[in-house]
């Protein structure tokens, strides 16, 4: 049995669990809030009760257990297993020499890699994106992150940062963005723009499901119940979803006539909207692209949710053992 242990470092919850990746199934899983808010040490310290709580409560024995691999919301030294960005979480992240730290505590090899390549290289071996050869994925939440497979290979580019599609530009002179550019994808289409879009047609006094789903408590309105109205019909809502619709379909196009694949992949919190958000999607592309045999390229939704990440980051620790 080949097992590792895959954590997910979110802006709220640390989840970790063992898997085995021969055939991507989950022994045992455990999650706690991340409380991020405590900052770096306090982080690193309930990673490490994790771990050991998961070794010391799964079936699988240790010996079984291989190595560990962490997806973070943003840019490791997937060489050196340092923290370079972490703009999510509060705290002083970069430089921090995580897996060198964790490894000290839990003697097992420890891997970094971005959260949402994890998510590609779980959805690629197990998901959605089984027996394609070139694949991209996207991953809508309080961000937008991605990952691409290209013949057969997981592409990782300088340092791991191939696949940032949420900060591909979709307006040329748009709003400044936390990288440092501005017009980005994250600013129009991410989990927290369409909440805002939300927002602002609810203080305009327009009449709309997003209004009386949260009692007119602009506080409450979050992506979800954005999408929730637009799945009641609400056309206020539908709107905002093409709206956002439209920038990643555009976004798509550009990656589309880069790696030409055969599958792209929308995963994170936003895509269990589905066909609401899916659809402005494929229209934008449809009406933009026309070099590419579109006829080739299925676009789908994630199949592994929470356990994407999960596994991905345990197929990534066993890559980085592999080559040691
Ligand atoms: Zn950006």
């Amino acid at each position: 049995m080949n097992c590792y242990i895959g954590i997910d470092l979110g802006g709220t919850n640390l989840r970790a669990a063992i898997a085995d990746t021969e055939t991507g199934q989950i022994f045992h899983q455990k999650k706690c809030p991340t409380l991020a808010a405590e900052g770096q040490q306090a982080v690193i310290g309930r990673i490490i009760q994790l771990i050991r709580e998961l070794r010391q409560e799964s079936q699988v024995p240790n010996h079984a257990v291989k190595g560990i691999g962490i997806g973070v919301p943003g840019t490791p030294d997937i060489d050196k297993g340092i923290i370079q960005f972490l703009p999510n979480l509060p705290g002083k992240w970069p430089n921090v020499p995580l897996a060198t730290i964790i490894e000290g505590q839990v003697q097992l090899p420890v891997a970094l890699i971005n959260d949402v390549r994890a998510i590609t290289l779980g959805e690629w071996t197990f998901g959605a994106g089984r027996g394609a050869d070139t694949v991209a994925c996207l991953a809508i939440g309080t961000g937008i992150g991605g990952g691409v497979i290209v013949n057969g290979q997981f592409h990782l580019g300088i340092g791991g940062t191939a696949g940032e599609f949420g900060h591909h530009v979709v307006e040329v002179d748009g709003l400044p963005c936390g990288c440092g550019g501005k017009g980005c994808l994250e600013l129009y289409a991410s989990g927290p723009a369409i909440a805002a879009m939300g927002v602002k047609e609810v203080m305009h006094g327009h009449t709309t499901r997003i209004g009386e789903l949260v009692n007119h408590d602009l506080n409450r309105i979050d992506a979800g119940v954005v999408v929730q109205a637009a799945k009641e019909g609400d056309p206020i809502a539908i709107a905002i979803l093409q709206r956002a619709g439209t920038y990643l379909g555009i976004a798509v196009g550009n990656i589309l006539g880069v790696i030409s694949p055969q599958r792209v992949i929308f995963g994170g919190g936003v895509s269990v909207a589905g066909e609401v958000l899916l659809a402005p999607i494929v229209q934008t592309i449809k009406g933009r692209v026309h070099v590419i045999p579109l006829d080739k390229v299925a676009f789908v939704l994630a199949e592994l949710g929470i356990n994407g990440g999960l596994i991905g980051a345990a197929l990534w620790a066993k890559h980085k053992c592999e080559r040691l």
